[in-house]
C-alpha cells in the first residue's frame, strides 16, 4: 500500500547531482522528498574540481554550461562551500602534451572560454613549485573547486525540500519501498544514487571506478592554480586498466589535494598502497616539494562510469515515471547544475538548455530493451 502521494517528486539519493535535481525542482515550487541510505557518496569522496572536459563534443557542453551555472550558484553560496574561481593549469611535458594544449586552446577558444597558453617561462612564473623542463601549459580561467558535500547540504535548503534518511530497496511505478517495508508514491521518481543505481535497476550499465585521493597538512601559498597533467586526458581518464595522474589542488585551507587514480574491478573501501605510491609519485614528478609536505589523510571513493563517459539523463524508457540522473563518472560534481537543468527540462515540458540526445538513457541498447 502506498496511500496518496507524499510529494510531487521523490528524489533518491541526496548527493551533489540529487540535490541539484531537488534544488531546481524546489525553486519551481514543487514538493520534493529527497530520501537517502547514508551510504559511501562520491560526493563526500571527490575532489569538487570544476571543470571544463573535452573529450567530446557532449562532455564539452555539458561541463562547460555547468561550471557556468556554478558561477552562478557561487553568488548565492555561503563560505563554507568553499568556491574559489581558482583556474585550471593544464600541465604539457613534452612537446607532444604541449600540441595537445595548443588544440585544447583552438577549441575552448571556440567555444568562447577564457584560456592562455603558457611557455617554459610563463608556466614557472605562474607556478614556481612545478619542476624544471616542462614544456608549457593551458590556463582555463573560467574553472574553479568547491567543498561538495556542503554544496550539496546548501542546494537542499529549501521549505520545499524534505530530507529524509531510507533506504530504498525497490522501485514499482511512481512508488518506492524503504527498508522498512514502507510504499512511498510520487508523480515522478528520479534515481540519483550514484554507483548504488543498478541495484535498483540492474539494467544500467553502469560500473564502479576506484579512485584515491590524499590531502596534505597546510601549506598556504604553494600553488594557486589546480595543477592537472596534460597526459591525464589519454592516461587516466579514457583508460580501462589502473592509471593515474598528476592532480593538485590548492583547497582555501592552505591544504593541498593530491589525485587522482582511476582502477575497474575493485570496489572495496581500502586504500591499497601501491596504487596511493604510483599516484603519489606521478604527483612528486610535476611538483618535487611535495615530497617534504605531511599528509594528513588517504582515502578512496567510487565513481560511476557509463561505457561511454556519460550520464544518464531523461525519464527511463521502459518505465514511465522514473527519471535518471546516473552515471556521473569522475565529473558529477562539475556537471550536476547542468544535469539537473536537463533532466527538469524532460520533466517538466520545458526547453532544454543544450541538445539532449547524447544523455538520453536510451541510446544503451540494454535500457532501451528492458522488460
Ligand atoms: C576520487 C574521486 C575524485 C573525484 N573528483 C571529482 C572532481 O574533482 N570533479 C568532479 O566534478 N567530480 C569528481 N568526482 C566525481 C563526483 O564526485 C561524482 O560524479 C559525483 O559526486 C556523483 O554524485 P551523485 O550524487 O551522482 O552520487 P553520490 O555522491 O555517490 O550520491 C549517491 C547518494 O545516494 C545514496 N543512496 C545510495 N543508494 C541508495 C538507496 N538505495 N536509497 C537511498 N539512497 C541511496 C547514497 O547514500 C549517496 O548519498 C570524483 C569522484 C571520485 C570517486
Amino acid at each position: 500500500m502506498s496511500g496518496p502521494p507524499c510529494a510531487d517528486v521523490i528524489v533518491i539519493g541526496a548527493g551533489i547531482v540529487g540535490a541539484a535535481c531537488a534544488h531546481e525542482l524546489a525553486k519551481r515550487g514543487l514538493r520534493v522528498l529527497v530520501l537517502d541510505a547514508g551510504r559511501r557518496a562520491a560526493t563526500a569522496a571527490g575532489m569538487g574540481h570544476l571543470l571544463v572536459l573535452d573529450d567530446n563534443p557532449a562532455e564539452l557542453a555539458l561541463s562547460q554550461y555547468s561550471v557556468q551555472r556554478w558561477r552562478d550558484w557561487a553568488r548565492d553560496m555561503p563560505e563554507d562551500c568553499a568556491y574559489r574561481q581558482n583556474g585550471t593549469l593544464w600541465l604539457a611535458a613534452n612537446a607532444e602534451e604541449m600540441a595537445v594544449a595548443e588544440a585544447k586552446y583552438q577549441l575552448l577558444r571556440e567555444h568562447g572560454l577564457d584560456c592562455q597558453l603558457l611557455g617554459a617561462q610563463a608556466l614557472a612564473a605562474c607556478e614556481p613549485e612545478l619542476r624544471t623542463g616542462l614544456h608549457g601549459g593551458l590556463k582555463v580561467r573560467g574553472d574553479g573547486i568547491l567543498y561538495a558535500p556542503n554544496a550539496a547540504r546548501w542546494l537542499l535548503q529549501s521549505p520545499h525540500i524534505e530530507l529524509r534518511p531510507a533506504t530504498v530497496v525497490e522501485i514499482d511505478g511512481r512508488r518506492v519501498r524503504l527498508a522498512d517495508g514502507q510504499w512511498l508514491s510520487a508523480e515522478a521518481l528520479i534515481l540519483a544514487n550514484g554507483v548504488y543505481a543498478r541495484e535498483l535497476c540492474p539494467e544500467l550499465p553502469i560500473e564502479a571506478k576506484k579512485g584515491h585521493l590524499l590531502i596534505t597538512d597546510r601549506y598556504p601559498g604553494r600553488i594557486s592554480h589546480t595543477l592537472v597533467e596534460l597526459g591525464y586526458v589519454s592516461s587516466a581518464h579514457n583508460a580501462s586498466g589502473p592509471s593515474v595522474a598528476a592532480n593538485i589542488q590548492p583547497r582555501p585551507t592552505g591544504q593541498l589535494f593530491i589525485g587522482a587514480s582511476r582502477q575497474f574491478g575493485s570496489d572495496s573501501p581500502e586504500v591499497e598502497g601501491w596504487m596511493l605510491a604510483k599516484m603519489l609519485r606521478r604527483a612528486v614528478d610535476y611538483m618535487p616539494g611535495l615530497a617534504g609536505l605531511n599528509a594528513i589523510r588517504s582515502w578512496t571513493g567510487l565513481r560511476a562510469a557509463s561505457p561511454d563517459g556519460l550520464p544518464l539523463l531523461g525519464q527511463h524508457p521502459q518505465r514511465p515515471g522514473l527519471w535518471l540522473a546516473v552515471g556521473h563518472e569522475g565529473l558529477g560534481v562539475t556537471t550536476a547544475p547542468g544535469s539537473a537543468d536537463l533532466l527538469l527540462a524532460q520533466l517538466l515540458g520545458e526547453t532544454p538548455p543544450l541538445a539532449l540526445e547524447p544523455y538520453l538513457p536510451q541510446r544503451f541498447p540494454g535500457v532501451r530493451a528492458h522488460a
